[in-house]
Formats: structure tokens, sequence, C-alpha cells
């Protein structure tokens, strides 16, 4: 199955199970989202900066029995600020880069349980911005299947906040 029929199945699935049960045992319609993460190539998750804490690390460590010095070698790198730490990257056909745990073939996270809480928070909203874009252009060029790139500068991390050394 390529990846888009693999998306699109777990899409029906989970569009099929919509609506959430009240107290009351019924079923309520869910609140209204402008984006569907399954109908997208994660852009997202090839953010240069996505920011983990020492939380997020943990985790992570544990998930892959670590300790969290070997999790923060493993997983991470130098950061825009002196203290911040960011997931590393890998090379991306789409975007040219990407979180080193987005999955390539299916752009799915592969650490989905205990990614990161930045991750968890996005987008933060009813509306995802580069979805509205996304579906915009593959309605324009009439491809369902059409992803819209976006540059992420080659070298541009890190850039220290001011004050830092
Ligand atoms: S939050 Fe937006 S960019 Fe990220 S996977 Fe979902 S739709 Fe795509
Ligand atoms: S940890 Fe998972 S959700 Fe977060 S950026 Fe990486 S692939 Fe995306």
């Amino acid at each position: 199955m390529d990846p888009y029929s693999f998306r699109r199945a777990l899409r029906e699935r989970r569009l099929a199970g919509a609506g959430f049960l009240d107290r009351d045992g019924t079923v309520s319609t869910a609140l209204p989202i402008f984006y569907d993460c399954l109908n997208c190539p994660s852009y997202c998750c090839t953010y240069p900066r996505i920011p983990v804490t020492k939380r997020d690390i943990l985790r992570l460590a544990k998930h892959f029995e670590m300790d969290e010095d070997e999790a923060t070698a493993a997983f991470t790198k130098k950061g825009w600020t002196s203290r911040e730490r960011v997931m590393q990257h890998q090379s991306d056909e789409i975007f040219g880069s990407a979180c080193r745990f987005l999955d390539l073939e299916t752009r799915l996270c592969t650490v989905h349980t205990v990614r990161p809480s930045v991750c968890r928070g996005h987008p933060d909203g009813p509306n995802c911005g580069y979805y509205t874009f996304l579906m915009a252009e593959r309605r324009d060029q009439d491809d369902p299947d059409f992803n819209a790139r976006a540059y992420n500068v080659p070298g541009e991390f890190p850039k220290l906040e001011a004050g830092d050394p």
C-alpha cells in the first residue's frame, strides 16, 4: 500500500468513528477542526526549530531505555539559545529536512506516544495555516496528492538570543 493510500485508510477509519462520548453515553459531534494531519505530508515536523524540554528528553530516554545524556546526544542538537535543545533532523525529499523521528514513507511520527510537548500542542487552534495553503493548492492544481513545498533555509541555525554568549 502506498503512503497516501495508507494515510487515507487511517483517515477514513478515524472519520467513521468521529465524535466523542458524553457522560450519559450519547455520542456528540466533534468540535470543528479545519485541518487533517492524516492528509498532510507533516510540514510541521520539518520546522528547523523543534524545541525539546528536559521532560521531553527523559520521556524519550525511558521509551528507548537510555539515560538522559544518551538520549540528549542521540536525538537532539544545540538550539537557538545557549541552553536550548532542538530535535535532530534527517534529509527529506519533500521539504529538504525533517525531524529524525518522522517516517518519511508514511509521513507519521514514529514516537507518537512519547513525542515532545511542543508537538502535542501544535497547531494550538482549529486551523493550521499550512493545511489551508495545501488544500488551496491541491484544489487549484487539481492534484489531491500535491505536496506544497516550503523552504527551510540551510545553515540558518543557531541564532542566539540577545544576551547569550
Ligand atoms: S498540524 Fe498542520 S502541518 Fe502539521 S501535520 Fe497537521 S495539518 Fe500538517
Ligand atoms: S517528534 Fe514526531 S511529532 Fe514531533 S516533530 Fe518529530 S516526527 Fe513530528
